[in-house]
């Protein structure tokens, strides 16, 4: 399998190279270079396999030589061995032919752990076998820094450092990035907001002397390897419910185009999804697209859904791709267009991406009423981003074909918004019951590159 750019101008990359570089050098996103099809019957013997079972049928075309079969297998059953549930991805029924996929039984709580756990199993059993180290820099709102420090923490070959502003996530975020004990974990509280966490992540990259000193690594959500990670809950849900033998639809809470795309990629690959349902929240920029063919940025508002507060959508990048025919000269035309605000998506290409998704949004009051709603109707509390994706599903459903939305993060992990909704404060898991008697080990660090890098190269050292 080789990978190529959504802008056109970058080196052919096998999967290693991929997934280690993670951006491509023209300022793309890699993607396949053909999707692997899935026959029926492959598709249809997965009914009653486990999860990892379906993982390893559905990645391995992707994988090329980078692993063994046996080597992959394992890494599979270690990324997913410490989820909270059998299943890994369990649906549970909360209307008529309307499904949550539940895709929070990871160690923190929301699906980015399905890819960022297995990142760690790849990245650390390739960098073993290359004889090299890296140290992992990201900047987190919340969810992203904490799956990245769980999917890391104890891995040879590995330091990683979690920028988060001080003060500005919430304290279930924080503890989970700040209890966690392995020595090669470090958290770092940032007086700044997220937008100046970013702006050093970036300049740090751009610092090519810094970059080749500390190993300088990435694992941000345009990584290939991460929306190969996604595509699978896709097929152990369809599979549940009948597909290959019936279609089915989803819908997506939606942010930076991920988790969304990782569908589209499952429809490609030969499972039967009829629709593909963005969900936005507030920050509807994608619905406002699907809407006019105008992506044109107005500014981010904060929401209680607050994974969703994006406004440059960077997956989405992959989807214009393909609603262009795989013309990379003409998806960095639009691209340049952004830096000045807005791109215009042609007739054509709107009608590609019309004919694979659909989209809505939930503003503030009805994501709150969704949610004590769905507590009302099916004794289910689901988090506000779960709640944006079951307003848009009512909106969207067709009675014969199962909807199923994706339940992105567990509610213990936005209390305040459960809390204000239905009145109950949604308690975390046993398995981390404690999290608030953890003892917290934090950096505080001054709003500054400079003071930052001097910060990360001690940390290495130790
Ligand atoms: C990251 C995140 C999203 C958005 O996912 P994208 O892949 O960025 O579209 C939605 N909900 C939760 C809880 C998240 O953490």
């Amino acid at each position: 399998m080789r990978y190529i750019s959504t802008r056109g101008n970058s080196p052919v990359l096998p999967f290693e190279e991929t997934m280690l570089t993670g951006l491509a050098p023209d300022g793309g996103l890699y993607v396949p270079e053909t999707i692997p099809q899935l026959s029926a019957d492959t598709i249809a013997a997965m009914a009653g396999q486990s999860y990892e079972d379906i993982a390893f049928t559905v990645m391995w075309p992707f994988i090329g030589d980078t692993f063994t079969e046996d080597e992959f297998r394992a890494l599979i059953a270690n990324a997913y061995q410490g989820f909270g549930h059998i299943s890994r991805a369990p649906l549970k029924q909360v209307g008529d032919n309307q499904w949550l996929c539940e895709l929070f039984h990871g160690p923190t709580l929301a699906f980015k752990d399905f890819a960022m756990q297995l990142i760690g199993q790849m990245f650390a059993h390739v960098l073993k076998r290359r004889g090299e180290s890296i140290t992992i820099v990201g900047a987190t709102s919340g969810d992203t820094g904490s799956a990245a420090i769980e999917a890391f923490k104890g891995l040879a070959n590995v330091d990683v450092c979690i920028l988060y502003p001080h003060g500005r996530v919430s304290d279930v975020q924080r503890r989970q990035m700040t209890t966690p004990t392995e020595a090669n974990v470090h958290a770092l509280a940032v007086d700044g907001t997220f937008d100046d966490c970013q702006r050093h992540l970036k300049d740090m990259f751009a610092d090519h002397a810094f970059r080749d000193e500390v190993r300088l690594a990435a694992v941000n959500s345009i990584n290939w390897a991460r929306v190969m990670a996604q595509v699978v809950y896709y097929f152990t849900a369809a599979t549940s419910l009948g597909a290959p033998g019936r279609p089915v639809s989803f819908t997506v809470p939606t942010g930076n185009f991920g988790d969304i795309f990782a569908g589209f990629i499952a429809k490609e690959m030969g499972l039967p999804i009829d629709r593909l349902v963005i969900a936005t929240n507030q920050n509807d920029i994608l619905h406002r697209c699907m809407t006019s063919g105008a992506y044109a940025k107005s500014g981010v508002k904060p929401s209680i859904s607050p994974s969703m507060d994006i406004e440059v959508s960077s997956n989405f990048e992959r989807a214009l791709f393909w609603a262009h025919d795989k013309d990379g000269t003409a998806v960095a035309a639009l691209m340049d267009d952004l830096k000045a605000g807005a791109f215009h998506v042609s007739d054509n290409a709107m009608a590609a991406l019309r004919a694979t998704y659909d989209s809505g949004m939930a503003d503030e009051a009805t994501t709150s009423a969704t949610i004590t709603k769905t507590l009302k109707t099916s004794a289910e509390l689901v988090c506000p981003h779960t709640a944006v994706g079951l307003h848009v599903a009512a909106e969207q459903a067709q009675p014969a074909t199962p909807m199923i939305t994706l339940a992105t993060a567990h509610p213990a992990k936005f209390p305040a918004a459960v809390k204000e909704a239905t009145g109950i404060h949604p308690p975390l898991p046993a398995r981390m019951a404690d999290l608030f008697e953890r003892p917290e080990r934090v950096t505080r660090v001054a709003n500054d590159l400079g003071q930052l890098q001097t910060t990360i190269r001690g940390m290495r050292a130790s």
